[in-house]
Order: C-alpha cells, then sequence, then structure tokens
C-alpha cells in the first residue's frame, strides 16, 4: 500500500494497549510508561510514513508495532545502572567505579543497609557515641598514627583539611606539586575554594627546602605536600623528602600536611610493585596531617581517609565543613571491615580484589588466558583468538609509570572492525569492556573475575549473532 494512505491505518493508543504484546506487562511495567511507549511508538511510525517516498509499498502489522512499543517499554524501566565486565586490565577504572569491593565489605552494607546499627551510639553507655569511633583504632593501629577520621572522598578531605588548618591565610607548595586529577580536581583550585592563600615555591622540576623555608611568613599556616599520582617528573629533579618539611615544620612552629592520593597500607613490591611511600612511612616521617583515597590503592569504598596528630585532626572534626562532607554509614561499614582484612596482610591480599589483581601471576594469567582462549575458539569459527605479550594499568592516578606485565587475548570478529566489535559487546546485559589496540580488540583477565568467564562468553556469542540479524 502507499505509506501516505497508511497514516489514516495507524492504530490507536487504547488499540495497542489492548494489544497482547503490551498487556503482558501490565503487571510489570506502570500504566503511564506504557501509554508514554505506545505514544512514541506510533510517532515514530507516523513519521516514518510521513517521510517516504510515495508509490513505494509498506504495510501496517498491529502485532508488530505492539511488540516495538513493548520493547520501548522495557527500555524505559531497564535500570540504568548496569554491571559491566573489565577486560581492560585497568585494575582501579575510574569510569568503571574504580575498586570493587571484598565479600566481608559486602556482607557489612547489606548487614547496616537493612536496619539498625550503632552508628553514633555508645553501646555500652547508652549515650550518643561518634561515627568516626569505629574506625579510628583500627586506623592508628595500621599506619601508627594518633588520631583518625574519615569524610565523603579524598577531594573532600583535602578540602577539609586545607579549611580547618589554613582558611584566610597561607600554604605552601612545591610547583611541581601542583596536581590535576580527572574531574576537575586541582590544587590550586581547590586550595581557592577552601578561601586557602597558595604560595607556590620552586620550579616545575625541582624545589629544594630553601624555597620553602623562604616563602614563610607571618601569614603561613601550613606546608603542604601532594603526591603526583597521575605524572611522573623524570630526568633533571629533586623535591623535598617528607622528613625534611617536617623539620622546617617543627623549627617554624608550623603543621605538615600531605596528600598522599592512593594512600597504600602495606608494601606491595613483593609482588612486583615499585616501592611507593605507605601511610605508615608519612606517619613515621612526622607529617602531621595525611589524607588518602578509601578507594584506591586500598581496595574499599569511596572514601577520604584522614589520619595524624590529634592536635590537628581534633580541628578538623571539629570544623562545620565536616558536617557537610562526613561519609554514610554503608561506606564506613565496608570501611571497617575492608580495614580489618589488612590486620593480617596475607588475607588482605587473598581478601581484597584490588590487591588480588594486582598480586596475580603472569604464570596464573597465562593458564586462565590459555584455557579460555580454547572455549572462545570453540564459540564460533568466526572468531580469531591470539595470546600476545601485553600490559595492564593499576589507574585511579595511581602508579602512571608502572606497567604490571602479563598477557592479553587479541580477538578478531570476521567481517567486524575492532571499533564495531568493541560496540557490540559494550551493549551487551553484562556489558563487557575491552580495550582496543593497534585496530584489535584486546581482553585482559587480570580485571575479569573467574566466575565473570562464562558471562564473557555469552557476550561474544551474542555479538557475533547480533550481527547474523542485522
Ligand atoms: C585521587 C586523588 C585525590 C582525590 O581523591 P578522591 O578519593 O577521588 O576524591 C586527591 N589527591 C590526590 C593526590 C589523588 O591522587
Amino acid at each position: 500500500m502507499d505509506p501516505r494512505s497508511l497514516l489514516r491505518c495507524l492504530p490507536a493508543i487504547d488499540r495497542l494497549l489492548a494489544s497482547p504484546a503490551l498487556q503482558e506487562l501490565v503487571a510489570e511495567i506502570p500504566a503511564v510508561l506504557l501509554t508514554e511507549a505506545a505514544r512514541e511508538t506510533v510517532e515514530a511510525l507516523r513519521q516514518r510514513l510521513l517521510g517516504a517516498l510515495p508509490g513505494g509499498d509498506m504495510e501496517l502489522d498491529i502485532d508488530a508495532i505492539a511488540r516495538e512499543a513493548a520493547s520501548l517499554a522495557r527500555k524505559k524501566t531497564a535500570p540504568s545502572f548496569t554491571p559491566v565486565i573489565n577486560a581492560t586490565g585497568v585494575v582501579l577504572h575510574t569510569n568503571l567505579g574504580r575498586a570493587p569491593m571484598a565479600a566481608e565489605a559486602l556482607e557489612a552494607i547489606a548487614l547496616t543497609a537493612s536496619g539498625y546499627t550503632n552508628l553514633e551510639l555508645n553501646l555500652a553507655t547508652g549515650k550518643r557515641g561518634e561515627r568516626f569511633s569505629h574506625i579510628e583504632e583500627l586506623l592508628c593501629r595500621l599506619t601508627g598514627a594518633e588520631a583518625a577520621m574519615v569524610v565523603n572522598n579524598n577531594a573532600g578531605a583535602v578540602l577539609l583539611a586545607l579549611t580547618a588548618l589554613a582558611k584566610g591565610r597561607e600554604a605552601v607548595v612545591s610547583r611541581g606539586e601542583l596536581v590535576e586529577i580527572g574531574g576537575s580536581f586541582r590544587i590550586p583550585e581547590v586550595m581557592a575554594a577552601g578561601g586557602v592563600k597558595l604560595h607556590e615555591v620552586g620550579a616545575t622540576n625541582r624545589t629544594h627546602l630553601k624555597d620553602y623555608r623562604q616563602a614563610i611568613g607571618e601569614d603561613t599556616a601550613l606546608l603542604l605536600k601532594v603526591h603526583p599520582s597521575n605524572y611522573r617528573i623524570l630526568g633533571f629533579c629533586e623535591s623535598v623528602p617528607a622528613c625534611d618539611l617536617v623539620a622546617l615544620g617543627r623549627e617554624t612552629g608550623l603543621p605538615v600536611m600531605e596528600d598522599l592520593g592512593s594512600g597504600m597500607l602495606m608494601d606491595l613490591t613483593s609482588f612486583g610493585l615499585p616501592r611507593e611511600p605507605t601511610v605508615r612511612e608519612a606517619v613515621k616521617a612526622g607529617i602531621d596531617v595525611i589524607s588518602f583515597s578509601g578507594d584506591k590503592l586500598l581496595g574499599g569504598p569511596q572514601a577520604g581517609i584522614i589520619v595524624g596528630r590529634s592536635q590537628q585532626i581534633t580541628r578538623i572534626k571539629r570544623h562545620p565543613m565536616a558536617r557537610a562532607l562526613r561519609i554514610d554509614k554503608l561506606s564506613l561499614a565496608a570501611l571497617e571491615a575492608t580495614l580489618r582484612l589488612y590486620l593480617d596482610e596475607k588475607k588482605a591480599v587473598e581478601r581484597i580484589p584490588t590487591l588480588r589483581m594486582l598480586a596475580v601471576s603472569e604464570t596464573e594469567l597465562g593458564r586462565r588466558s590459555r584455557a579460555l582462549a580454547r572455549r572462545i575458539r570453540a564459540l564460533s569459527t568466526a572468531l580469531e583468538v591470539k595470546l600476545i605479550p601485553s600490559t595492564s594499568q593499576v589507574g585511579g592516578g595511581a602508579l602512571p609509570v608502572f606497567d604490571l606485565p602479563g598477557p592479553a587475548l587479541r580477538i578478531a570478529a570476521e567481517g567486524l572492525s575492532a571499533q564495531h566489535l568493541a560496540e557490540r559487546l559494550r551493549c551487551q546485559r553484562p556489558a563487557l569492556m575491552g580495550r582496543i589496540q593497534d585496530d584489535h580488540l584486546l581482553l585482559d583477565l587480570r580485571t575479569v573475575k573467574k566466575t565473570q568467564e562464562a558471562q564473557l562468553l555469552q557476550a561474544l556469542s551474542c555479538a557475533l549473532g547480533a550481527g547474523a540479524t542485522l
């Protein structure tokens, strides 16, 4: 039939809603969304008919239209948040939610979320308790600090500590440490937001102790050190070691703060990772206030942890902004459970996914990759799989110039570009994310759980199937 003459035959919304395909969804999907989906489907069809060439031939099938409306209604109600199988090999992938949590942390979240807890109640006295009481002693034990507190994230921790310790006055920072972290967190801007005047010293590549000394004046409130998390200055460079800055702080009566960024609680060099100062070492060097993230190398929930001397931590806890940045009970519960695992470092590496993924051996990854390659080949002759030497990354702005050696699976699908294949894999549920390198799709099993392998195969198989119908 001529497309334009079909306009008269477009089904009424009521009739569409009464069709079996949409009636089936009545119990599941709110009526307003079903109606909206039916309207939008008919409207899209009307536009298509209006745009079609006269004299063409088209037909209207009400069941097919109803099925299209049903599929649109399902899309409208599908959750936006969906699991992703991370085969990028980037362990702390910020866009994929950074650190996955340990089972112990998940259990703590479930327990806390499903009922009431002693969040701010001292059960021994029956009186009001402190939110931080659940983690302060643990953090002090793990880092050697005198006192500790936690806020929503490390960006908040830095903002709060700067405001509480130096608002309206100056903080001295090296020009080599004026860091920008992803998501527009820049040290100079955070300082401005906290009402702290930035006094930059030294040069980009070299800052000496005398530079800090010369900058100290009436208005100085704080000496600040920032971990250059996501970049490295190599070659002719020098920065002032923490202990020297601490000595200068003591001499001049100024507190010294360090934003450690990732903040490792244990030394990971035995797993082949480069040496990074641990939080304990920063405490031992005498830094007064140290801040770090909960969901970077620590492998816990999003949180901003602040440890240090009681005098300074008390000032920070009492600042009104602390209330605005406070950590929620679920993250706090997950953090406590994660920190408890660190009391036994062997257990921490076994139980905390981030540490486990960093520590897994190349041999083990090779074995898993070869076995999975065989299963991928068995899926379809349209898939070509090759095991190649590659590297994974720590991510999350931690250890930027360090790569973890390990194998990757290089996948090619007949008649599909790497970009197309990657796109189809992202559209599966769960979504599968690999990385593209030299026009090939790579899957890195370091960041894929063993229990996700079946879903990974399913995603590949469905992605090929999607090709057949297009
Ligand atoms: C990541 C990072 C931050 C921000 O921490 P969040 O937990 O993401 O808020 C601040 N400072 C440094 C040096 C960092 O590496």
